[in-house]
């Protein structure tokens, strides 16, 4: 059939008038989602490739929504930044992360970092170092195993102020790792600037590493600048054999992706730990 142009465009324009109506939608929900309780924290372990055993968890929220069923971050997260929401979720999954890392530790399981993204919002509370304290203290967890997760993005503006707070982080003796490495525009810069613990390689670059030359040189590049500059390199978004293998021999410390777990909830993932324990 001929495509009838009009009809597309009308199409199109119901399909931005959906998008907008459930973005604000979104928006307004959020901040009662949190007060009723509706979101969650998933786990997803981060292995180490010289023990194969799991030193660690990205945080990453979910929200359970009474209607629309688990909504993924990719949907909330963006609406949450630009309607500063992010902040007092952000906040509530520090919280909440610390305080079930620190659970896991009463309950006799081995010791893992617990990897909470930080955005650029959180970055600028001017209380943001007090909130973290007060996150481990509650939780009675040792900042060490603590690490928060910082992207590029957050240098883009307010360098001075964004140094001297992940100064202030890492004097409280939490971790921090760069996010997303290779996406943004300050890559090198940054690394020069700040000496971050972890380096985390982007998923876009792990996909095709075992096929494509050039993603593959790029990653091993990667994991060169992180080692000389003394940084531990995890590899994201890790799925196949065959990527593992390459980054194996590649001696990326330790990955994070599908073929060893996606994240799950806090239940699952303690039964992960404790099993893994008894091996
Ligand atoms: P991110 O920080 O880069 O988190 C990693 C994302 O990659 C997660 O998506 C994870 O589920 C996904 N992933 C992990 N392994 C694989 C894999 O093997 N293959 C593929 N295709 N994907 C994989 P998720 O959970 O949907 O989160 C998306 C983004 O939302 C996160 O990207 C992060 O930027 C943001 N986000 C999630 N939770 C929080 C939070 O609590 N605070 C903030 N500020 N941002 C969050
Ligand atoms: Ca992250
Ligand atoms: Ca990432
Ligand atoms: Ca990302």
């Amino acid at each position: 059939a001929k495509n009838n142009g009009r009809n597309n465009y009308q199409f199109f324009t119901a399909d931005m008038n959906a998008r907008a109506s459930e973005r604000l939608s979104i928006e307004a929900n959020m901040r009662d989602a949190l007060s009723r309780g509706e979101f969650e924290v998933y786990f997803q372990p981060q292995v180490s490739l010289s023990h194969g055993k799991i030193i660690g968890a990205e945080a990453l929220v979910r929200w359970n929504h009474p209607e629309q069923g688990l909504i993924p971050p990719g949907k909330f997260i963006p609406i949450a930044e630009e309607s500063r929401m992010i902040v007092p979720l952000g906040n509530w999954v520090l919280r909440r992360s610390c305080e079930l890392a620190a659970q896991w530790q009463r309950d006799g399981l081995p010791p893992i970092t617990v990897a909470v993204n930080l955005s650029p919002l959180q970055l600028h509370q001017a209380n943001l170092l007090e909130l973290i304290q007060e996150a481990l203290d509650i939780a009675g967890l040792d900042a060490k195993y603590l690490e928060l997760e910082v992207t590029e993005s957050v240098v883009m503006q307010e360098v001075e102020h964004v140094m001297t707070m992940l100064h202030g982080i890492k004097q409280l003796g939490v971790k921090l790792s760069l996010d997303d490495f290779g996406t943004g525009y300050s890559s090198l810069s940054y690394l020069k600037r700040f000496a971050f613990d972890k380096l985390k390689v982007d998923q876009s670059f792990v996909r095709d590493i075992s096929s494509d030359p050039n993603d593959a040189a790029i990653v091993l590049a990667i994991i060169g600048l992180g080692k000389t500059l003394g940084m531990s390199v995890l590899a994201e978004g890790v799925e196949t054999e065959a990527q593992l293998e390459f980054l194996c021999r590649g001696e990326t410390d330790s990955i994070q992706g599908f073929l060893f777990s996606k994240p799950i909830q806090a239940e699952p993932f303690k039964k992960l730990l404790m099993e893994q324990k008894q091996l």
